[in-house]
Parts: C-alpha cells; structure tokens; sequence
C-alpha cells in the first residue's frame, strides 16, 4: 500500500513511497534494476552525509561556503533525478565523476581529517561490482581512483586543516563521514553478495530439476530405466550383504485395453498401476517403468520368500482396483516374475532371472507370480 487515509484526512505517504521509488523499474528493458537501486542508495547516503557535514559545520560555513554547497546538492538532486530516466552505463559515469568533484571540493571546507575522501571505497566497489564492462576497463578505473586517492594525499593533507577548526567539530565530521562511508560499503558488500548466492541457489535447484527429470518416466512419475539400473549398481554396494530382490512386473492383455478404449485411457490404465504399486509397497521399495507396459521392483532387505509374498499382495490390489475413464471403469491384472539377488552374479543375471519367470507366468495363465 503506498498511501494512508486516516478518517478522510489527505492521503499522507508511509514509508512505502521511498522505498517504490528507490526500487523503481529502469526505464531501459535490457538493463536490470539492481545497479541501479544500489546508485540512487549512494545518492541519497551523499546527500544526507552532505547535508549533515554542513549543519555540523555550522552557520557560518554555510553562510561562507553557500555557493559551494548549493551547488553540490543541487547536482547531487539532478543527478539522483537522472537515474530515472538515463542509461546504467551514463549514470555510473556520472557518479564516478561526482564523487570526484565533491571529495575534491569537500576536502578544503571541512580538512583532510574529516575523511571525505573515503568515498573513494563505496564508489570503487559500485564500479566493480555493479558494472558490466570489460576486466581490463574495471582495473583502469580501479587504477586512476588510486592515482587519484594517492595525488590527494600529497597534495591535499597536509595542505588542508578545516577551515572551522574546531576538535569537537573534526570529531563530528568524521563520525559523519565514517559511518556513511561504512553504511554504503555494507549496503553494496550485503546487496551485491546476496543477488550471488540467490543466482547461486536458483541454479542448484534448476539443476536439481534437470537432474529429476532425467530420472523420472513423465507418464507415471515413477523412476525410468536410467535411474533403475543406476539404483541396482548404488545398492549392491549398500546392501552390505543384505538380501535384495527383483521383480519385473507386465499388465496383461495390455494390448486390448488400448484396443478397446484407446490409448489414453492405456495411459490412464498405466498411471493408476503406478499409483497402486505406490500405494501398496513400502516405503523403501524402488519402483520403476522399465519399458512400455513393464515395471521393475527393487525391495531392498527382503529374500525372495517375502518379496514374493508382497508382490502377491500387489497383485491382488491391483486385481481389485479400476480406473474410471469416460465412463469406463476398465481393470487390469499384471505378472510378476521375482529373484534374489545372490550376490555372485551381476544384477542383469537376476533381472533375467525374473524376466523368464514372468514369462513362465503369462505362459500359465497370467495374474500370478512367479518366484
Ligand atoms: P501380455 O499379457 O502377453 O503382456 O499381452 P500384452 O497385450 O500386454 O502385450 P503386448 O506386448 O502384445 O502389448 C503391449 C502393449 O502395450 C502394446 C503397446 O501399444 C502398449 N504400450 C506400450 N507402451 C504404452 C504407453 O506408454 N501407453 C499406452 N497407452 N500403451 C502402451
Ligand atoms: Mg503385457
Ligand atoms: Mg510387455
């Protein structure tokens, strides 16, 4: 909410109003806001610092140095206005140039001791993280603001004493000064870290998305082929010599059911047979499509004896279950062939195991399992 209305006063603005139109929108679509948030930050942080320096200096330096003054928050005020409407690059120069004339033009009034010249630090890490040019012309800038800072301090500190003098006063500036200088380096060190990790984050979730999608059969949102033969290497090494087993599961008259109602309602068919295995196995149970209409089950710390008897209880459920399509309520029976794994072979030697067995059981008559 941008504005308050309080029992039919005027709208007055709350906090809100600032802080929209510090994070306004670039007007430029092919740049982004953030460098450009972080520039009208350092406009108001010099203008607020600058209007302080000179209310610490009192009325006679702002009797004395009016001229000066008001020429420094009157460019200050334009060039803030100009982030609204000109370039990031323009901007940025523009600052860059600012900070020059006004620690230059500073540094007279106030004395070397009061620090002015530390804006030096704010602006060189704007430039340096907010900018987008070259390496090379990073380090040029970085390079002249030292030569820069370095002539200044020939030049300038000893030469120059404040010209209102006065210790309480010196002490004061350089608080000012000092802390502004520190709330500006922490504003560009915190903003610019964070959009780092956020990108960084972004991109391990989507990697993690990828990575998903690549195990996971779209159809039935089980594991695909890939993932399976990864997860029966990963086990044998986990099993510790546990026993394992494998089962190869196929629907039965599969054909006719897409046959008869098509063949979504076949996908329909193969995605509550997903749902069903899911459902009724336990939790540490792997289950995959292995092929069209083909299921691999991998139950961890299980012999063949008691996977045998969980996959007759999936048989069964699945048996009992249907699916509503149109309306068509079709059901399906599935063969199961199970093996243990011995632990001597390789895992293709039981997945074979299990494949003749469930072809032992459609030759018997189907909706059985095979052990
Ligand atoms: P059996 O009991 O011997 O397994 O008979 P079946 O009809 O199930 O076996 P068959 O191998 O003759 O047919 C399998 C059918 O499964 C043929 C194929 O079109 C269908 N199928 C394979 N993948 C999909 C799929 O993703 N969606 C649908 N709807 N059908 C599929
Ligand atoms: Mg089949
Ligand atoms: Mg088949």
């Amino acid at each position: 909410m941008r504005g308050c209305e309080i029992f039919g006063r005027p709208p007055c603005y709350d906090g809100m109003f600032l802080y929209d139109l510090i994070n306004k929108d670039v007007k430029f679509e092919d740049e982004t806001r953030k460098v450009m948030v972080a520039l009208r930050v350092m406009y108001l942080a010099v203008l607020f610092s600058l209007i302080l320096n000179t209310f610490v200096l009192g009325t006679q330096a702002m009797y004395d140095q009016r001229v000066k003054l008001l020429f420094l928050v009157a460019a200050n005020i334009v060039l803030l206005v100009q982030t609204y409407c000109f370039r990031t690059k323009i901007v940025l120069w523009s600052y860059i140039v600012f900070s020059f004339v006004w620690i230059f033009m500073m540094i007279p009034i106030e004395g070397w001791k009061a620090g002015v010249q530390n804006f030096f630090m704010p602006m060189l890490m704007l430039v340096f993280f907010g900018s987008y040019s070259k390496k090379l012309q990073k380090f040029i800038i970085a390079a002249l603001v030292l030569i820069v800072r370095i002539s200044f301090i020939v030049l300038m500190s000893d030469a120059y004493v404040s010209l209102y003098s006065d210790p309480a006063r010196d002490k004061a500036l350089q608080i000012v000064n000092v802390t502004a200088v520190f709330c500006c380096a922490v504003y560009i060190s915190y903003n610019f870290s964070k959009a780092e990790k956020e990108s960084e984050g972004k991109l391990i979730k989507y990697n993690d998305t990828l990575k998903e999608a690549a195990n996971t059969d779209q159809l039935t949102g089980l594991f695909n082929r890939r993932r399976a033969e990864q997860y029966m290497e990963e086990q044998i090494e986990a099993s510790n010599g546990n026993p394992i087993s494998i089962s190869i599961g196929d629907i039965d008259f599969f054909k006719k059911v897409n046959d008869t109602h098509g063949h979504d309602a076949g996908d329909e068919v193969l995605k509550h047979i997903a749902n069903v295995m899911k459902d009724t196995l336990r939790s540490d149970s792997f289950i995959a499509r292995w092929g069209g209409e083909e299921f691999l089950i991998v139950l961890p710390n299980c012999n063949g004896d008691q996977a045998y008897m969980a996959l007759d209880r999936l048989r069964r459920r699945i048996m009992g279950s249907s699916v509503l399509v149109g309306d068509a309520e079709i059901s399906v029976t599935m063969t199961f062939g199970v093996s243990e794994y011995d632990f001597s072979g390789s895992m293709d030697a039981s997945i074979k195991e299990a494949d003749e067995r469930l072809y032992r059981g459609k030759e018997n008559g189907r909706n059985q399992v095979v052990y």
